[in-house]
């Protein structure tokens, strides 16, 4: 995700807009809910004092009526219960509370703009961040331009501006370093291609899917040819470096909802939504073809076999592979580099 890795800077612009709706931060919503409320009540609460004691009696309502909204919040949470008071509607009262504070006080009431506009980011989801952070960056603007005086606005704009800008990098390096990890958990290592684990939890929904509304998918079992050969021949890094060139090739006969999946070992599965056995079986093709032809080894052909299986109705997940196995047995007792289709139970082949 760097922008020094030759993208254009519209496609580095285009995912951090894609980001903007990663909201990483809330599996932590609730332990930040509880520092930032906690210290926020213990930091404002000698202000409050100090407005109650020099009589300014609207601002130190506004103060401690801030403290109790919060503190009511952090309880729950402490309590493990969700927060009763939404936190975007806090931000009112805060607004408020910086409202009141400038207009008591002049300049120093504008410096509560900036922990207000950081709340926002780390208690709300990105977009609503987004709109009341620019909310309150106008409005805070054109208050001191109002009340104090325009150098200082324009002032308080650019820095606040900033600051927002700066807490959206950090939020988009955190919701990409989670996407990393969640891809981590996802791939395999050497390939790139999704894990077994994956597979098992797609193919399950997608089968669990089929017993409400009907299904039309289709998967390619493919294992590499005497690939045992290759390691043999060239040592294991050499078959390292095939598993890598198959699976690209593979993945450049696909489409984008088609996914790859490494099955184990050299074996691969590909899941084809929406595709029949027929549709299936001329991707096999391009792809037994395609690899047969890109010469990956000089020394030896490296091929694959492939069996094509349709999902059939109330079939399960080990009945599904399992039929596309049984043609992939086929595929290789039949000579291998070829495509066997698995047969269809015949009342539902059309
Ligand atoms: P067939 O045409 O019948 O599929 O023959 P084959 O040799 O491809 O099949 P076999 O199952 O006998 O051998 C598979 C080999 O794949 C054995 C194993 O050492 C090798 N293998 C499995 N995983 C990896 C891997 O991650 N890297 C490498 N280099 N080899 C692997
Ligand atoms: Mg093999
Ligand atoms: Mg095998």
């Amino acid at each position: 995700m760097d922008t020094n890795n030759g993208r254009s800077f519209g496609e580095w612009l285009r995912d951090q807009m894609r980001l903007v709706d990663h909201d990483s931060l809330a599996p932590y919503r609730a332990r930040i809910l509880l520092a930032m409320g906690a210290v926020a009540i213990a930091l404002l609460a000698p202000f409050a004092v100090n407005h109650l004691v020099q009589e300014r009696w609207g601002v130190a309502l506004a103060l401690f009526t801030i403290m109790l909204l919060t503190y009511i919040n952090v309880r729950a949470v402490a309590q493990r219960r969700p927060p009763p008071i939404p936190s975007a509607w806090l931000l009112l009262p805060f607004v408020a509370g910086i409202t009141m504070s400038v207009v008591v006080q002049g300049v120093p009431g504008i410096l509560w703009a900036y922990p207000v506009v950081v709340y926002a980011y780390f208690v709300l989801t990105r977009r609503i961040a987004l709109l009341s952070s620019m909310a309150i960056l106008a409005y805070v603007t054109l208050l001191v331009a109002a009340l104090i005086e325009m150098p200082l606005a324009l002032r308080l704009f650019a820095t606040l501006l900033l600051t927002i800008i700066m807490i959206n990098i950090v939020l988009n390096v955190i919701a990409d370093l989670h996407r990393k990890l969640e891809n981590q958990a996802l791939t395999d290592p050497l390939t790139g291609a999704y894990n077994r684990r994956f597979m098992e939890k797609v193919l399950d929904a997608l089968v669990a899917r089929a017993e409400r509304q009907p299904l039309v998918a289709s998967i390619l079992m493919i294992d590499i040819d005497h690939f045992k050969r290759v390691n043999d021949r060239f040592g294991h890094d050499h078959g390292d470096l095939v598993l890598k060139r198959v699976v690209e090739i593979v993945a450049s006969r696909m489409r984008r909802s088609d996914r790859l999946f490494r099955w184990g070992g050299e074996e691969f599965l590909v899941l084809l939504e929406g595709a029949d056995l027929e549709g299936a079986t001329r991707v096999a093709e391009e792809i037994r073809q395609s690899v047969a032809a890109a010469t990956i080894l000089s020394e030896q052909a490296v091929t694959v076999s492939i069996g094509v299986g349709q999902y059939q109705d109330r079939q399960d997940v080990d009945g599904w592979t399992r039929a596309a196995d049984v043609a992939l047995y086929e595929a290789k007792s039949s000579g291998r580099n070829r495509v066997v289709q698995a047969t269809m139970v015949p009342s539902l082949a059309q």
